[in-house]
């Protein structure tokens, strides 16, 4: 399905909120309100950092739906050693102004593509699946069922986990998590990484849905070829990869 582009535009945009998500996570909440802008879920920006006298830019997927229209958030995740990443996460105040242009990327979602969605993402992979969420829950697109598999290291580290446990409740829409390296004593989620019986247990008719998939290359690319072997046509898979 063909989409019509969404014109790229450069802005300047102040941040007007930092949230701390996680202890490795913020929020930047940027406002926006000066400018005509428009993106499909899952769509990505990219953003000027500045870094010891020089600019990096780097890509960052929209958290926040389209039908916000005054204020823009970025969730950013510090990577050890991350230039651009740290930046974002330990220096950046409010009131500071940043360049930014978008949106991009092909990895979108709209009703009119299927209405039976999974989700499946790794860490920071959760952005633009959370955009999509929050999109399905504040068009109020009730017919849409979405099944998101999200993957963290820790249990601190799960990004938005209160608003994931708020749309967890609404009936169109189930959470489910994984944590790799370590859980709480009475954790109710799974643990250890995405696998085929978790997908095989978790996702209904498996063969018939739109996947999503986000994260780490190695992670997208491991999940893809789950999907495949279950009998998911190729044409249903998308994939966005963080590297
Ligand atoms: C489409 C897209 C959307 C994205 N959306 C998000 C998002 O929503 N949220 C998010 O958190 N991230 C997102 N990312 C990832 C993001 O763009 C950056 O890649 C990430 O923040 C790391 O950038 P950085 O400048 O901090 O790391 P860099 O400084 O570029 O470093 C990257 C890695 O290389 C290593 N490295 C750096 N310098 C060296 C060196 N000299 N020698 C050896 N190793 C080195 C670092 O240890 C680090 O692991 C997205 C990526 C893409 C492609």
């Amino acid at each position: 399905m063909e989409l019509e582009k969404k014109p790229v535009k450069e802005f300047k945009a102040k941040v007007i909120k930092v949230i701390q998500e996680t202890p490795s996570t913020k929020t930047l909440v940027f406002d926006i309100s000066h400018v005509d802008f428009d993106f499909y879920p899952g769509q990505y920006m990219m953003v000027n950092v500045p870094y010891e006298g020089q600019v990096l830019k780097r890509a960052y997927s929209i958290a926040s739906p389209p039908t916000q229209k005054e204020t823009l958030e970025l969730t950013i995740k510090k990577v050890p050693e991350g230039r651009a990443s740290t930046y974002l996460t330990e220096k950046v105040k409010e009131g500071e102004e940043f360049l930014l242009k978008g949106p991009y990327g092909k990895f979108v979602w709209l009703p009119q593509m299927g209405t039976s969605l999974v989700l499946i993402g790794a860490g920071s992979g959760i952005v633009p699946l959370m955009c999509i969420l929050r999109y399905i829950v504040s068009a109020k697109l009730e017919h849409v069922k979405a099944t998101l598999l999200y993957s963290n290291t820790h249990y601190e580290e799960i990004i938005y986990r209160e608003e994931l446990e708020r749309m967890d409740k609404h009936s169109n829409i189930k959470v489910v998590h994984t944590l790799t390296r370590s859980h709480p004593p009475d954790w109710k989620g799974y643990t250890g990484r995405i696998n085929v019986e978790m997908i095989l247990k978790e996702v209904e008719d498996i063969p018939t849905n739109l996947y999503y998939l986000c994260g780490p290359p190695a992670f997208v690319e491991d999940i893809a070829s789950m999907l495949l072997e279950l009998g998911v046509d190729k044409n249903q898979i998308k994939k966005e990869k963080y590297d």
